[in-house]
């Protein structure tokens, strides 16, 4: 099948190799050096703009960060829509918004063009692993020919509902990460003040009913070794929780944890930069109690 991919960041880099094994590939990325890089390595095809990609496409796969970014491809003489054809797929697996989405499905769906929403969990590990989870938002004849295409790097691909459920279930799950992320850097932090050994608190933890995937994999892999590496961008995860909070007051659900956990993670991000990674948070955690969380 003839497939564009837009979007080779840190998840979408992987996603693309597993979609290039399979299929016809054509790659689209803003910083071209990364595209080209990606089809020599790759022996696919790079397009020098979104128009370019699209045109030809049976399916058009984006992940970038937002659905604003999404929506911005759209327009003008380079954009998607002067190449997507009558009949195209366009899977959206960026960490979206609903409302956003749904927005640009009531444009695509009067030129023929098929959208669903198809977010993704697991992590750059999962990603590599073709082991993602995946959650659609679209019609259930969407979902059926979306399948296959997903089933290349997603080992559980569910559909969620409608237009916008995927991005709701997607915001909703990393709002509940980042609880954990900050709770757990708190609990430890106290633990290890009181002389407690970060190692011991972890594995009595996750032996016990608080643990986490934080706790269980997360903290021992990253924060213990020190080792820190980026993975996912914690402006994307501030993302999520705010994509999150809006869900809950669509629904009249107050929410106040994930809202004041929506507040932490923007301000660890005004402190911390664009380019740091989700768990520095607990860097701050650290900083402010005084202690660190090693081995
Ligand atoms: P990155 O920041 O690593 O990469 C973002 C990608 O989008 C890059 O290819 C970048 O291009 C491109 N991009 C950014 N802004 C624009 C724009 N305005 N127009 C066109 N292209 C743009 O992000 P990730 O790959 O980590 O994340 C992508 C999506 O996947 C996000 O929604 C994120 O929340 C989600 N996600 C990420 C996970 C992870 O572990 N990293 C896990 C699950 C979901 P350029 O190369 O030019 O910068």
């Amino acid at each position: 099948m003839r497939i564009a991919f837009l979007g080779l960041g840190a998840i979408g880099t992987p996603m693309a190799v597993h979609v290039a094994k399979q299929h016809q590939l054509t790659v689209w990325n803003r910083t071209g050096t990364r595209a080209a890089a990606f089809a020599a390595a790759h022996a696919c095809a790079v397009a020098a703009t979104p128009r370019e990609a699209a045109a030809g496409a049976e399916v058009v796969i984006t992940c970038l960060p937002t659905s604003s970014d999404v929506e911005s491809l759209l327009d003008g003489p380079d954009g998607l829509l002067a190449g997507l054809g009558q009949g195209a797929l366009f899977l959206d697996c960026t960490s979206g918004d609903p409302d956003t989405t749904r927005r640009i499905g009531e444009r695509l769906a009067p030129l023929g063009i098929e959208f669903a929403d198809a977010p993704v969990s697991g992590g750059t590990n999962g990603a590599e692993a073709g082991t993602l989870t995946v959650m659609v938002g679209g019609t259930e004849e969407t979902f059926r020919r979306a399948r296959p295409i997903l089933d290349c790097f997603g080992r559980r691909v569910e559909h969620m509902g409608p237009l916008g459920a995927g991005h709701a279930m997607k915001a909703v799950n990393n709002a509940l990460l980042a609880v954990n992320v900050l709770a757990v850097g708190e609990g430890l932090a106290a633990l290890v003040k009181s002389g407690i050994s970060a190692r011991k608190a972890v594995e009595v933890l996750n032996a016990s009913s608080g643990r986490s995937f934080v706790s269980e994999y997360l903290v021992p892999q990253r924060v213990l070794t020190r080792l820190w590496p980026l993975t996912f961008r914690l402006a994307l995860l501030d993302k999520d929780a705010r994509i999150a909070t809006g869900v809950l007051e669509g629904q009249g659900v107050s929410g106040p944890v994930l809202h004041l956990t929506s507040d932490l993670l923007a301000q660890a991000r005004a402190a911390l930069g664009e380019d740091a990674d989700y768990l520095e948070p607990i860097r701050l955690i650290e900083q402010e109690a005084g202690v660190e969380l090693h081995e």
